[in-house]
């Protein structure tokens, strides 16, 4: 490391030093928090512990990053609970062949985070603000597998359909039907669905035959889906 260290140039030699503590902060993350409460998929592990969750949060809060909590990253917007980023992407299993749509960008982290399982992510937020900077932080970290885009979660992305994969971060009161429509055969959509104080974590196959399974995972909270314009 040292002799590593001495032949880099100064400012990634900088950048290495001064993540130092975060690594170490993300290790004790997922080992408190996510392997903990049981999340045991090693590829979710590995992700959850290479990305820097510090990076998608606004300067002011950045301090608590690896905190066991949700944070606010404006425009009544939250990144998600760490472990519920983890315990999402375990039910939603993505993977290599995998096209991805997620609802809801937020602050990119959970794109970042499937970016790395799936082949590719398209995501969608309605806060023109939040898609714009999310859209930088990925830029800026090489995230390159990732699309993001202004727009209305309701409506999908009818272009790039069929997806594997869709996960939504905002919570509609009923699973909407373009979603279910752009989602593949075989695939799955895990969403919480419900009113602001009571929802719950529904997980949906579409089996090869078009039939559809429901079950529940349980109750959350995460901020209620802004519905359409029109
Ligand atoms: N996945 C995010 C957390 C998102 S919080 C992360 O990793 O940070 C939920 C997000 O859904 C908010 O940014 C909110 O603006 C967005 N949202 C709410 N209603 C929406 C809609 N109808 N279409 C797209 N995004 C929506």
């Amino acid at each position: 490391m040292c002799l590593l260290l001495a032949i880099l140039p100064l400012p990634i030699t900088a950048l290495l030093m001064a993540d130092d503590p975060l690594t170490l902060q993300r290790e004790h993350m997922v080992r408190e928090q996510v392997e903990s409460r049981g999340i045991r998929n090693p590829d979710v592990l590995r992700v959850m512990r290479a990305t820097p969750r510090h990076l998608f949060i606004p300067v002011t809060v950045r301090s608590l990053a690896y905190q066991d909590r949700p944070l606010p990253i404006g425009y009544g917007a939250t990144i998600s609970q760490p472990y519920i980023v983890a315990l999402m992407t375990e039910l939603l299993a993505p993977a290599k062949p995998h096209r991805v749509l997620e609802i809801g960008t937020g602050s990119g982290y959970q794109a970042a985070i499937l970016g790395q399982l799936a082949s590719q992510v398209y995501t969608i937020e309605i806060v023109p603000e939040l898609a714009r900077s999310a859209g930088e932080t990925l830029r800026r970290l090489g995230y390159s597998n990732i699309t993001v885009r202004e727009g209305d979660g309701y409506k999908g992305w009818p272009e790039e359909a069929p997806f594997d994969r869709i996960i939504l971060t905002a919570a509609p009161p009923e699973v909407p039907q373009a979603l279910m429509a752009q989602l593949g055969r075989g695939g799955r959509l895990i969403a919480p669905i419900g009113t602001t104080w009571n929802q719950e974590l529904i997980v949906i196959e579409k089996k090869s035959d078009g039939k559809i399974q429901r079950r529940s995972d349980g109750g959350v909270i995460f901020v209620p889906m802004k519905p359409s314009a029109k």
